[in-house]
């Protein structure tokens, strides 16, 4: 029998053994995606019919590549490019745009024979915490429809943790894998920078996007870091560093890890319930062995600032690309070449992206780039340092993912942006650093929320990070808990 919250290796024996059947499945989850999308909006596009076809391909084993994951379903958020498949990255400025071909990541998911149910929503360009940025209207957390799933991979998280598709891809340039990740209940990584291809992820701040994972657990994070990571020659940026066999490493024993505790992460800002969850989770880690090591990440603090000038400075031209006139919207309302840029722009564009563009477009001019970038560079340098001094004493650091759980949807109320910005401080050095980082459930709040931990891991060492986060799910149960949504979908 399927049921949502099947992990990917439970699919991949009921395939094997033939309990159902790969048009089956997909149809399961296809079905339960009708229901629930109408209540949480978190697919901008569903591929029902390519879908079904496919599945059929794969019962027949008429995969041109025969592989042991043929079948398996999964969802793509909208900021990778599908060959033919609408791509929007949750903006009117790609409402229509069909690319001409497949990020990297989806090719070789295709080649696997994995199968794509649709496009997941997400903040405009890949710019919020809240999904509220998304051109098609925000993401509703299946845990209570009035607060928000984080972003802005939120569509992905809920997609995930209501029980619609076993696991989907996510971009994180300051935490929107491990924050919606958090706040909706599941597991999300991020692996290193450059240990998956950018190409054909549509740019935010290229030095910072990385392509990850929302998954039920670590295990299948550790499967698709298998498939679906490792060097690009198309991606200049990719790392040509070897892999290591991810899931086999997951059960090796942590007696003797060395797990460092930042101070500055268990400040004031934390609320008190996550700090609690996060000490019961402690509490395993030293059952298991570990040794828990005071560290110092002193210049913890300055990463929101440095950040919020290096993405949008790095945004700003990256996104000059969308000007009406090679592909995506364009005004109607121009008469000349200069009014086309602008209207295009202007209504293309909804407030969030304009208001990235203009700083950093500001951050970048002459007179003030010293002052802003360089200085935000600098900030850069000294973050990584940090990290590099506390990985000399431990082999990964815990902290939270975030400083609360899920907030109220409330788009209009939310007058200071730099509010929500505060909010990435836990998630954002580890970008700046290029680290490897995941969020994992380690408990629930008052309100039945989940609460998120976040693990840290040394550069290309995802293996160590995985076999952490793994061993501690082998010890915990918040993993298993499921929204009450989810039987909505059944019914
Ligand atoms: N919340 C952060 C931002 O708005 C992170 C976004 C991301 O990781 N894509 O920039």
């Amino acid at each position: 029998m399927i049921t949502p919250t099947d992990s990917l290796s439970d699919i991949k024996k009921g395939l094997d053994n033939k309990s159902f059947s790969c048009k089956e499945l997909t149809k399961f989850f296809l079905d339960r995606i009708e229901k629930a999308n109408k209540k949480i909006n978190c697919f901008i596009t569903v591929c029902r019919e390519s879908a079904l076809k496919e599945a059929e391909k794969a019962d027949l084993k008429s995969n041109s590549v025969p592989s042991p994951f043929a079948g398996i379903p999964y969802a793509n958020k909208d900021i990778f490019c599908t060959s033919q498949i609408r791509t929007t990255c949750g903006s009117k400025m790609l409402e229509n745009f069909l690319p001409l071909y497949d990020a990297e990541i989806v090719r070789r998911a295709k080649n696997l024979g994995l199968i794509m149910l649709g496009k997941t929503n997400m903040d405009e360009f890949a710019m919020g915490s809240t999904n509220e940025t998304s051109f098609f209207g925000a993401v509703k957390n299946p845990w209570d429809l009035t607060k928000v799933p984080g972003g802005s991979s939120g569509g992905s998280a809920a997609a995930v943790a209501a029980g619609l598709v076993p696991f989907a891809t996510g971009s994180d340039t300051g935490g929107s894998i491990r924050q919606p990740a958090a706040l909706c209940g599941i597991t999300g990584l991020k692996p290193t920078y450059g240990r998956i291809s950018r190409f054909g992820m549509i740019a935010f701040a290229s030095s910072l996007d990385q392509a990850g994972f929302l998954t039920r657990n670590v295990e299948d994070c550790a499967l698709c870091m298998e498939f679906l990571s490792g060097f690009d020659p198309k991606d200049s940026t990719s790392a040509n560093i070897p892999k290591g066999d991810y899931s086999s490493e997951l059960y090796a024993k942590l007696e003797g890890k060395k797990i460092g505790i930042p101070k500055e992460y268990f400040d004031g800002n934390l609320d008190s319930e996550i700090g609690h969850c996060l000490a019961e989770a402690k509490d395993i880690f030293s059952k298991l062995g570990c040794v828990l090591v005071d560290i110092e990440l002193p210049n913890t603090e300055m990463a929101i600032a440095a950040y919020y000038i290096i993405a949008p400075a790095e945004c700003s031209s990256n996104l000059a690309r969308f000007d009406g006139v090679r592909y995506g919207f364009r005004s109607i309302n121009s008469n000349d070449i200069d009014s086309l840029y602008k209207n295009t722009r202007n209504e293309g564009f909804g407030t969030e992206v304009k208001r990235r563009i203009l700083i950093g477009t500001y951050a970048l001019s002459s007179g003030y780039y010293d002052k802003y970038y360089e200085q935000a560079q600098r900030v850069r340098s000294v973050l990584k340092n940090d990290f590099n001094q506390a990985f000399k004493k431990v082999d990964v650091i815990l902290g939270p993912t975030t400083p609360s759980t899920a907030f109220p949807l409330n788009k209009e109320a939310r007058n200071d942006p730099t509010e929500l910005y505060s909010s990435d401080l836990y998630t954002i050095p580890v970008n700046l650093a290029g680290l490897p980082a995941i969020s994992i459930p380690a408990g629930f709040g008052k309100k039945e929320l989940p609460i998120g931990m976040q693990l840290i891991g040394q550069a290309f060492n995802e293996r160590v990070l995985l076999n952490v986060a793994h061993q501690f799910q082998l010890h915990s149960e918040w993993h298993y808990q499921i929204p009450k949504f989810n039987e909505s979908c059944d019914e």
